[in-house]
């Protein structure tokens, strides 16, 4: 696997911001040795990361449905287990619950039915990953200045989710909440985020190395020196040396143990 000297362990290569330069961005990730796990955030963008994946090219799917990006999907229980008997398709997700709700706009269908929806779709992932063995990547997104939605993604994998694993994408939680998901089993990933703040420094020192991962999200949140630009999966290399910064160890030994924790989870081949 030393073929790919990066990985992104999270981006969205088959959103629409790549339709026009994709194939040559690709053939650049390639070249330059930076391997990507394309995710899913509904049906019609699993099936898109579905058909970019091949893995001798470093690129592998995810499939699921985001807990707010598209709400007048039924989630199709059928369709997501048909993908999830393909070899590159290594994950369940993004999936998880998103309190996130600007003040002015309010729960669009109230906190309780909006609640019960998302705990439900979660569910449905869930089962997916107990059933085929295959790792979450679970978007939870609290309310401002809370951390209700982490505590209840925890809630629900401690009373549905045994045996399951998996990968706490774009993390913003404290240590607290860190260390729940550490005894979970699972690993947090972050994001150019930690390039241009410093509010993650304490908790991206306190996870331990063989338990954190790095990711674009991209096209969203580009990190320094590409701020306020389209964000590209190799941009990751940017996540991959603060984390070797805030951990003060050397580079190459960040990189090397970053990219095999992507190779575990996911069961990389
Ligand atoms: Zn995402």
């Amino acid at each position: 696997m030393e073929k790919w000297k990066y990985i992104d362990a999270h981006g969205h290569i088959n959103s629409g911001a790549f339709d026009e330069d994709r194939e040559a961005l690709l053939a650049l990730h390639e070249e330059e040795g930076v391997a990507q796990i394309i995710i899913g955030t509904d049906s019609k963008e699993s099936a898109k990361a579905v058909l970019l994946a091949d893995p001798r090219k470093g690129r592998w799917a995810t499939v699921g449905q985001h807990p707010t990006d598209n709400h007048a999907e039924e989630f199709d229980m059928e369709l997501y287990r048909s993908w999830l008997v393909k070899p590159e398709v290594v994950g369940i997700g993004e999936c998880g619950l998103d309190y996130y709700w600007p003040e002015s706009d309010g729960w669009p269908t109230g906190e309780t039915v909006e609640k019960a929806r998302q705990r439900e779709l979660f569910s449905k992932h869930i089962q997916l990953a107990r059933a085929t063995g295959k790792p979450l990547v679970i978007h939870g997104r609290p309310t401002k200045g809370t951390m209700d939605a982490y505590h209840d993604i925890i809630e629900q994998l401690k009373s549905e989710g045994q045996g399951v694993v998996g990968d706490i994408h774009f993390f913003v939680g404290n240590t607290a909440v860190a260390k729940e998901f550490l005894d979970l089993g699972f690993s947090m990933s972050f994001t150019g985020v930690i390039t241009f703040t410093h509010d993650y420094d304490e908790v991206v020192k306190y996870i331990p190395l063989d338990r954190i991962m790095a990711e674009t999200d991209a096209p969203f949140v580009a990190p320094k020196p590409f701020r306020g630009k389209r964000n590209e999966p190799h941009h990751v290399r940017e996540v991959y040396a603060k984390i070797a910064e805030l951990k003060g160890i050397e580079p190459e030994e960040a990189r090397i143990q970053i990219v095999t924790n992507c190779i575990n989870l996911f069961k990389l081949t």
